[in-house]
């Protein structure tokens, strides 16, 4: 039916998020940009949402009843299902510690409230465009690369860039889009010293909100990914006061 597959093919959006007047103007503004829209307004109700119909993205609050925001993340990255699914995080607390918190517990992005809608539905905009990049690729089988597929390998590591995967030791790794790109740039790179200012520029953009710390949260996390010992990195090295390397094999 024509009206159901126009439905399979708009993008779903959760907000999670306990303020009515909140849920109301983002819902608005995202519908009236072709998505469909749900809410949950507990952090328990988020995960049974998810669990029934995965979203394609998920607008995250921090402060919820029940269960925080951040738990909500923590568990939505620790299961396979889950992993990836996009994540922006807002938050009315204006501590660094929630950005911090958040982006190393997988969130995508993050945006302090008060937030301008506009900016938010851009960031929506932006990170869906990713997804759909990925999802193009999304072949089956590893073994359906054909031979002229680019890939990009380092020792244990193969990136294939068109599939937005990443294989360690022949083991899919589930990083987010933040760690896949920044990968990327890293391995693209691999032997140069980038500085935290290129990598933000190359990875996160336009987003004028991030700062360099978020470069180090990041090369944290995908370390904890990829490396077989984070704390005694094999592939990204730290070059002190100026950035990282990836280690050219
Ligand atoms: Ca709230």
């Amino acid at each position: 039916m024509e009206i159901e597959n126009n439905n399979l093919k708009k993008r779903y959006i959760l907000v999670v998020e306990d303020e009515d007047d909140i849920v109301r103007l983002i819902s608005f503004h995202l519908e009236k940009e072709g998505y469909l829209v749900e809410s949950a307004g507990s952090g328990r109700e988020a995960l049974e949402n998810v669990s029934r119909k995965t979203p394609d993205l998920i607008i995250l609050d921090i402060m919820l009843p029940e269960m925080d925001g951040l738990e909500v993340c923590r568990r939505l990255r620790g299961n396979s299902q889950t992993a990836s699914i996009p994540i922006l995080i807002l938050s009315a607390r204006k501590e660094e510690f929630d950005k911090v918190l958040g982006l190393e517990l997988g969130a995508d992005d993050y945006m302090a409230k008060p937030f301008s809608v506009r900016e938010l539905v851009a960031r929506v905009r932006a990170m869906l465009r990713r997804l759909e990049q990925r999802v193009d690729y999304d072949l089956p089988a590893k073994d359906n690369a054909s031979a002229a597929e680019k890939i990009i390998r380092s020792g244990d590591i193969i990136l294939y860039p068109e599939r937005h995967q990443v294989t360690v030791g022949g083991e899919e790794s589930s990083l987010t889009h933040k760690e896949f790109v920044l990968l990327e740039v890293l391995m693209e790179n691999a032997g140069k010293v980038l500085t935290r200012d290129v990598l933000l520029d190359k990875v996160w953009g336009y987003e004028v909100e991030v700062d360099t710390r978020t470069v180090d949260v990041h090369v944290r996390y995908l370390r904890q990914k990829i490396e077989e010992n984070p704390s005694i990195p094999r592939y990204i090295e730290t070059v002190r006061g100026v950035g990282y390397r990836f280690v050219k094999t």
